[in-house]
């Protein structure tokens, strides 16, 4: 039997798996990032016995980034420029498919996570474009068009979006260390813990924060539906599951368009239209298996 590899590389851990999908996962594996030669040679010693003996068809990487996706560039397949200290510049991709001698798929965690929701849930199947949104430490956003992760000058930076920020009634300065008040900057978890000296999950409901944080969202959201036209958002993310937030998202979001975008699903039907993730938080690892399926398929 053949089977498909997965690898989620995170900042601060690396989830690995075997399987051939979502209900037939046979072997997981999840360990610390520390050096890429440690942390990789782990990676490569999870894999190696399926490869050795023939039954790994290809492999996944769902990746923190920002990576270098163009296929024609020498340095395709690398993480490019990240902060996590002896990780700039690291040909991630090419080492795990030189050692392992299997094609490996490669792309952003939040592109593998939209990957993931759309190739695994049938009702997602045929909605496109179709876009994942995580809000967690960082904010991170996939989207697929026509089947497959957007590529262009890079990936997708929707994190990043620059936002209206009314200083009077939110004076915090923002922590993204390019933009400062960009999205991420305002709305991440880590600006939360930063705005309000303590971490979100502490915060209480009834905190000012929480109605801040979803008028962040929800603005967010509007521009990507103006600018992708998505036919589905999955809002993820450790923040996303505070209770009620989805639902004033969802609120928000058709108060600030203003009916503008004349579609049934915004007007009338926003709740099946912004939904939390069906893969709950395995939406990055499982697409990273449906991304190795895809490529395997295609190589045949
Ligand atoms: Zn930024």
């Amino acid at each position: 039997m053949k089977v498909y590899g997965a690898i989620e590389s995170g900042g601060t851990k690396f989830v690995c798996i075997v399987g051939t999908d979502p209900n037939n996962l046979l072997k997981e594996e999840r360990f610390p990032t520390t050096t890429p030669q440690e942390t990789i040679d782990r990676v490569i010693g999870f894999f190696q016995p399926y490869a050795d003996r023939g039954a790994l068809a290809a492999v996944g990487i769902a990746s923190f980034g920002p990576l270098d996706l163009n296929i024609a560039s020498p340095t395709y397949g690398y993480i490019t420029t990240t902060p996590k200290a002896g990780w700039s510049q690291i040909n991630l991709h090419g080492d795990i498919q030189r050692r392992l001698q299997v094609p490996v798929a490669f792309d952003t965690d939040v592109n593998a996570a939209a990957f993931g929701e759309q190739y695994w849930i049938p009702e997602h199947k045929l909605l496109d474009p179709f876009l994942y949104i995580t809000v967690g430490t960082g904010i991170g956003v996939g989207v697929i068009v026509n089947k497959f992760p957007l590529h262009g000058l890079m990936h997708a930076e929707g994190g990043h979006f620059a936002l209206p920020h009314d200083w009077q009634r939110d004076p915090f300065q923002g922590v993204c260390p390019y933009h400062g008040d960009c999205l991420e900057g305002l709305a991440s978890g880590l600006s939360m813990t930063k705005r309000w000296g303590q971490s979100p999950e502490h915060l209480p409901d009834s905190h000012p924060g929480w109605e801040l944080e979803s008028d962040y969202i929800a603005l967010a959201l509007v521009n990507m539906i103006y600018a992708y036209s998505p036919q589905r958002i999955i809002l993820g993310g450790g923040v996303s599951q505070h209770p009620g937030l989805v639902q004033a998202v969802r609120c928000k979001v058709k108060q600030f368009m203003n009916g503008y975008i004349q579609s049934s699903m915004l007007m009338e039907r926003i709740d099946e239209y912004i939904l939390p993730p069906a893969l709950g938080n395995r939406s990055g690892a499982l697409g990273a298996i449906a991304m190795a399926r895809v490529l395997a398929a295609r190589l045949l």
